[in-house]
């Protein structure tokens, strides 16, 4: 039942996909087809490596619809994921994904479901219901095991609602505080959630593929992280300025995810309820709290709330801020770098960041902040070539 269902999502997924692509193909070859006659005279630097038009996105403050803050769970020596044992329970952390959580919830729940499937027992509390708890939830299921949710607060109101959404594994440690060991956790992390969320590429989730350009001043270090990492942002490439509409020195391209959490968030959790999972709204107050739950397996994926609940002085929040301008249909790429500025276009608006705040406990949005973000963003696009609004 279930199968054919996501069958059919899957194939109407198919469809709006490629008439939306088609729409957007056939705008991009609009102005070349003009080019003979009247129409906005257009060169390669216009269009996408996929051949879609790089349009500007409208800036201005009486075009923004809500600014929000949130803090990224960070800890500088990376996020924690391993058991833990107390008397006959087992408690596997998840947590303290800092900047990444969304992209790496799907891999770093999958090795937490590896760990749990050590235990002789198939019935285990998820702790949060964020991106992490929500794949872990799921993968676990997957695997027939019986789960229950427990959390303080559900999608819309987790800190993974406030995520830009991007597919980047960046901002997750500080380079000199992480040891052997957990960079190859984490790069398995991160190749399990790579091939995690292609599998749920289209609208049912809100994940698709999309166009990054990155802005700077100075050309790429020699190690820099995509190089590294080359295999999982295809189309990576240095631009010229012929290559790209952008008044920038520096600017690549590569293709990277879009998750839209708005979208992803509640669909997990459709999915959750569909393979008979429970959800429980339950504050825990400390360790002795948690471990009072009866199921015999615990997957702590409370994000910074864990510094209450496990004591770990470690974890800390990075602020992050971000307005949201009026959807634009036809923006259908990203910009990052831009002297710490990033834009992703969603569903629920034109995401403009960035901020990072190391230790700034407050949720509440700067004034200085947002209009540094509006002024920024504006006079980057504002020198934008566009040559269909010209
Ligand atoms: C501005 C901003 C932009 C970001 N952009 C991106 C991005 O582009 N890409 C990306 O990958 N990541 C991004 N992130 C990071 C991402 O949001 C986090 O890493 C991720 O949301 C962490 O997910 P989580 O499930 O661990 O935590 P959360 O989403 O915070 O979920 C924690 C869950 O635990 C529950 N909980 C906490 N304490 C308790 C308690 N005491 N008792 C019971 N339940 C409890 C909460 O109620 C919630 O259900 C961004 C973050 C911010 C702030």
């Amino acid at each position: 039942m279930l199968r054919y269902a996501q069958m059919q999502s899957t194939q109407q997924t198919e469809t709006v996909m490629t008439s939306r692509r088609a729409l957007l193909q056939g705008m991009a070859l609009a102005p070349f087809a003009s080019a003979c006659s009247s129409g906005p005279r257009t060169s390669a630097r216009n269009f996408t490596p996929s051949g879609l038009p790089l349009r500007r996105v409208i800036v201005s403050p009486d075009r923004v619809i809500r600014t929000i803050a949130g803090s990224r769970p960070f800890r500088p020596s990376g996020f924690r994921l391993e058991a833990e044992s107390f008397g006959d329970k087992t408690v596997i952390h998840n947590y303290g994904h800092g900047g990444g959580g969304i992209t790496l919830s799907g891999g770093t729940s999958y090795l937490a479901m590896e760990l749990a499937e050590q235990s002789a027992h198939r019935r285990c509390a998820v702790l949060g219901a964020g991106a992490v708890g929500l794949a872990a939830a799921r993968l676990l299921q997957d695997r027939g095991w019986i789960v229950t949710i427990y959390a303080r607060d559900l999608p819309p109101n987790t800190t993974s609602n406030i995520a830009g959404g991007q597919w980047s594994p960046t901002s997750v440690y500080d380079d000199d505080k992480v040891t052997p060991q957990f960079t190859a956790q984490f790069e398995a992390a991160m190749r399990h959630a790579y091939r995690y969320f292609q599998n749920l590429a289209g609208p049912r989730y809100g994940v698709r593929w999309i166009s990054n350009y990155s802005i700077a001043n100075q050309p790429p270090t020699a190690d820099n992280f995509n190089d590294r990492y080359a295999d999982m942002y295809p189309e990576l490439k240095n631009l010229s300025a012929n290559q790209h509409p952008f008044a920038a020195d520096y600017v690549r391209h590569y293709d990277t995810m879009l998750i839209e959490p708005a979208i992803y968030l509640p669909a997990m959790m459709q999915d959750f309820y569909a393979a008979g999972g429970e959800i429980v709204i339950r504050e825990f107050k400390g360790q002795d709290d948690a471990l009072s739950l009866s199921e015999p397996v615990l997957i702590n994926c409370t994000g910074l709330g864990s510094r209450n609940i496990f004591p770990d002085d470690e974890l800390m929040p990075i602020k992050g801020q971000l307005s949201f301008l009026l959807p634009q249909e036809e923006i259908d790429y990203m910009t990052v770098g831009n002297g710490g500025l990033y834009m992703f276009p969603r569903e629920d608006g034109i995401l403009l960041g960035g901020t990072f705040k190391r230790n700034d406990w407050t949720t509440t949005p700067d004034p200085e902040d947002t209009a540094r973000i509006i002024a920024g963003h504006a006079e980057f696009f504002d020198a934008m070539d566009d040559p269909w609004s010209r």
